[in-house]
């Protein structure tokens, strides 16, 4: 990017540096992820403490922030350059105003909170966990007062994930979704499609891995994901790591028993990683780089995961190729009862297997416990219990144990108050995107069934990838929407949907 005016160009080039430690902090983690041994954990811990030592010094330099300030008075940038200004008092507010020891207390307290929950994890054993967790959220407390707020303390946690995301906002979507999705929960329970079971359903089926992999392979450069600007490995949990536009990393997972894991995981995490690839290289390490916010993130994951791969349209497309793959487990099997196992409703202790009529009720739940205890109306001792009371209400089941239940997540052990919700909002995101690209694209379906999905990624290039941080969540929306985001388009294409592959009315 050229830079006339010599203040943005003086911010630019610190922010670089900024940047730079970001993305090789993001090897680190990649790397810890993929391939460390174990015996490296603590030596890697103290090399990502001092990367973010690092990155906070450059944060807090006074000299960036009076830069920062002294352009954040200009009166004549141009877009761009308020749109870098803007990405930066955000992203510097936590650092601007949060003290140094208790960012550096934080990361302390959160890689040691991380290992105590994978152990409670393992063994079951919340009580274990509960010392860390209360530091967490006490830490959390804090941070929120430093950051300051409006109305509530959460606000101040949200924004940091979510630009402009308050707690009332989330309530209202909650409030609407809610009731919405128990209904349709329940119709779909009472129809006679969801009691009948097909061989699928069976757990004795096998995909041997190899397969697996091919069949990764093979949806991803059908999505368009450049291979020669990434890569994808495999992990005990799949992820995205940007380290810069031409370096978009991808993980995924196979489990023998169960072929949707991966093939849906690999079209999850391309979803994030084609939008990283199809950004404006003008952009290249610029406070215009990245995906714009987490929702926005998640609304492209989703929209390929769910939107495209779970279209009955495109398992037209994809079933003759599993087929192929594995003829003696599926050759027999007629393309609905595909159609349903690839979209299978059914109401489960955890959140990352759930279906898409569940999975928003999941993150209701935990939204609400954040909130009420980054308020201090409930106790983190009590969690456990509330956890149940909350599944049986919500999804009329019940948490085997709490490795089902309240530790199921590794979020709060990380610190990462306050992110759950922009899950909800990214499949908001999506639904209403998708209603817009439908009615533009007039072959979607057509091209679904073909597997052509070019025009899908090309449309999405030029409404939303190409942006970058260009503009936030609540504008780009309402540039290819025409309208603010609203929850009825997620109500209406789930019920559309599933009113359809379950054979029931709508609710
Ligand atoms: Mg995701």
């Amino acid at each position: 990017m050229h830079y006339i005016n010599q203040t943005i160009k003086k911010l630019t080039d610190r922010y670089k540096k900024i940047s730079q430690v970001g993305k090789i902090q993001s090897i680190l983690d990649w790397d810890m992820n993929v391939n460390l041994p174990p015996k490296g954990a603590d030596e890697r811990a103290t090399q990502i403490a001092f990367l973010t030592e690092l990155q906070t010094e450059y944060w807090q330099d006074p000299q960036f922030k009076t830069l920062l300030y002294k352009a954040r008075e200009d009166g004549n940038l141009t877009s761009a350059e308020k749109a870098m200004v803007r990405n930066l008092l955000r992203l510097g507010k936590y650092y601007f105003n949060v003290p140094q020891e208790i960012i550096v207390e934080k990361s302390e307290t959160t890689t040691k909170a991380f290992m105590a929950w994978q152990k409670s994890k393992t063994d079951d054993s919340f009580k274990d966990f509960l010392p860390h967790l209360k530091k967490v959220i006490a830490l959390n407390r804090i941070i929120a007062q430093h950051l300051g707020y409006k109305k509530n303390p959460y606000d101040a946690l949200l924004e940091l994930y979510e630009p402009g995301l308050t707690t009332q906002f989330c309530a209202e979507i909650f409030t609407r979704l809610k009731p919405q999705l128990i209904t349709l929960l329940g119709k779909i329970q009472k129809s006679a499609a969801y009691k009948q079971s097909t061989i699928l359903d069976s757990s004795m089926v096998h995909y041997p891995v190899h397969d697996q992999k091919q069949l990764t392979s093979f949806i991803l450069q059908k999505m368009g994901y450049d291979f020669n600007a990434g890569r994808v490995d495999t992990s005990a949990h799949p992820f995205e790591s940007p380290l810069g536009r031409s370096d978009v990393r991808i993980t995924t997972w196979y489990h023998e028993d169960d072929l949707r894991d991966s093939f849906y995981s690999s079209m999850h995490e391309a979803g994030h990683a084609l939008y990283e690839q199809g950004i404006d290289p003008d952009y290249d390490n610029t406070p215009l780089e990245g995906g714009v916010s987490f929702a926005i993130h998640e609304s492209q994951s989703r929209f390929w995961e769910n939107q495209v791969g779970r279209d009955p349209n495109f398992i037209e497309f994809i079933a003759p190729i599993f087929q192929a793959f594995y003829p003696e487990q599926l050759g027999k099997v007629d393309l609905y009862s595909l159609t349903r196992f690839l979209n299978q409703v059914r109401p489960g202790p955890i959140r990352v297997e759930a279906d898409e009529v569940t999975y928003n009720l999941h993150i209701a739940l935990r939204f609400e416990l954040e909130e009420q205890l980054i308020n201090n109306k409930l106790q983190a001792e009590d969690l456990p219990e509330i956890w149940k009371t909350k599944m049986k209400k919500y999804f009329k089941i019940e948490p085997a144990n709490d490795r089902e239940g309240v530790l199921q997540d590794v979020h709060w052990s990380l610190g990462y108050f306050g992110y759950f919700p922009t899950y909800t909002l990214g499949n908001l995101y999506a639904a209403q995107i998708h209603r817009v690209m439908r009615s533009e694209i007039q072959t979607y379906d057509e091209s679904l069934k073909k597997g052509e999905l070019g025009t899908v990624l090309y449309w999405l290039r030029d409404k939303i990838h190409r942006h970058g941080s260009m503009y936030w969540p609540s504008e780009l929306i309402q540039n290819i929407t025409g309208e603010k985001l609203n929850p009825r388009y997620f109500i209406d294409y789930l019920g559309v949907k599933y009113s359809h592959i379950y054979k029931t009315e709508l609710p």
